[in-house]
């Protein structure tokens, strides 16, 4: 059997980087095609050593330029592409059977969605590109025969609760139940909110992540955009879709049928498990992750929503039953006001205000093209910096 050809959008990252450790297990199954990265030479020189790809793709230029340089020196003869051109290359490619969507944020959209055209195997770990495009995305992955599977860890579990996550096979469904740790801050008492910093909003209590996805899981921002996806994902809609506070991260989400079963899909909280899930599919793949010790896991909690530490759901709730431009509008507003949080220019209860004053302003249209989509996204992210401006004056 020829070997699988692997491109990992975001190569240098937490699932980037998980998911060369799945694939480093199986040699004689997958081959790395493609590495890409935004501009961080060293770690992805270092993946060049190691994989030896076809290909390494910087969406910086410049960096593009220093890794090409430092390859030759080293006698490795990956070919660097450079921009948003040469990361939609490699995720369209002929030669590519599966490219691992893991870049952050709307930066991610139009590679992923490039592999979805080409009717690749996509497995998308890129939530906001979902939230950004749902109708368009899967509308591409529909009309070019692509294979998507789900890698954020919630929405793999609920997939195979789901029978493989075929709408045929999800007859008798009556709820989907989104489970979400609560992250860092759930229990903090809340006038001490406003002065959290970004490290301790980083400080996941159950998974290591990138910074961005950190402070959404710190915020319940990202439950919030995982609802959106899981619209989108499964073709449902909002109000089948709970959440349910589940500290300890040990199910990652459930399904509920009309006959009272719940399927649940357990694991440690360790993203090479969907990873290796999502590689496989519909076979099972060693993936390295140890096996789930449910005696010394010792208790499974669940609790529900507090509406109240965490406003940012409630925005997220209205743009998953609002059209197309909201939920564009949510996600930039909050790209935005999360980065200016990690540069301390807001504080972390900021947050939710930026995006809703944003969604006040942002028009609720249908987004069909995706012209349309990212002029919405240009405007949103304007008058998020408008309103972030606002608020350090005021101060
Ligand atoms: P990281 O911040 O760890 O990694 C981001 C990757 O994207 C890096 O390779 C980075 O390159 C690259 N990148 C950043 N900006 C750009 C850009 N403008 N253009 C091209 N590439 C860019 O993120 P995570 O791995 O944590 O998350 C990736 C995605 O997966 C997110 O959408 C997140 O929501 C989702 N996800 C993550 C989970 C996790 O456990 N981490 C769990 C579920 C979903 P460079 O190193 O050069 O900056
Ligand atoms: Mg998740």
């Amino acid at each position: 059997m020829s070997l699988q050809q692997v491109t990992i959008l975001g190569a240098t990252g937490s699932v980037g980087t998980s998911t060369l450790d799945v694939l480093a297990l199986h040699p004689s199954k997958f081959s790395v095609f493609a590495l890409t990265a935004n501009d961080n030479v060293l770690a992805l020189l270092e993946l060049c050593l190691r994989f030896r790809p076809i290909f390494a793709v910087m969406r910086d230029k410049s960096a593009a330029q220093a890794l090409a340089a430092e390859l030759e020196r080293q006698r490795c003869d990956t070919t660097v592409l450079a921009g948003s051109e040469g990361l939609c290359h490699v995720a369209s490619c002929e030669e590519v059977d599966t490219v691992m969507a893991a870049i952050v944020g709307a930066a991610g959209l139009e590679s992923s969605l490039a592999a979805a055209q080409a009717g690749k195997r996509l497995l998308l770990a890129n939530k906001e590109a979902l939230v950004m495009s749902g109708a368009l995305f899967m509308e591409t992955v529909r009309k070019n025969g692509a294979q998507l599977l789900p890698i954020d860890s919630e929405h793999n579990a609920i997939f195979q609760c789901l029978a493989n996550g075929s709408p045929e096979h999800a007859d008798g469904v009556s709820k989907i139940l989104l489970t979400g740790s609560g992250g860092p801050l759930r229990t903090l008492p809340l006038d001490q909110l406003d002065a959290v910093t970004p490290d301790q909003a980083c400080a996941h209590p159950n998974w290591e992540m990138g910074r961005k996805i950190s402070v959404d899981s710190a915020t319940m921002m990202n439950k919030g955009l995982e609802l959106i996806e899981a619209k989108w994902l499964f073709d449902t809609t909002p109000d089948k879709i709970e959440i349910v506070i589940h500290p300890q991260s040990t199910i990652h989400s459930m399904v509920q049928y009309v006959d009272g079963s719940v399927l649940a899909q357990l694991g440690n909280p360790d993203m090479r498990t969907p990873i290796a899930h999502g590689l496989g599919w519909p076979r099972r793949l060693e993936s390295g992750v140890e096996a789930l010790d449910l005696i010394a896991q010792n208790q499974m909690t669940f609790e529900p929503l507090d509406r109240v530490r965490f406003p940012a759901v409630a925005l997220c709730e209205h743009a998953a039953n609002a059209q197309g431009s909201i939920s564009i509008g949510l996600n930039a507003a909050n790209e935005i006001a999360v980065d200016s949080f990690l540069h301390e220019l807001i504080r972390f209860t900021d947050i939710p205000i930026v995006i809703e004053a944003v969604l006040d302003q942002t028009e609720e249209t249908q987004t069909p093209t995706m012209e349309h989509i990212l002029a919405v996204d240009t405007e949103a992210r304007s008058k998020a910096r408008e309103q972030i401006s606002k608020l350090v004056k005021s101060r």
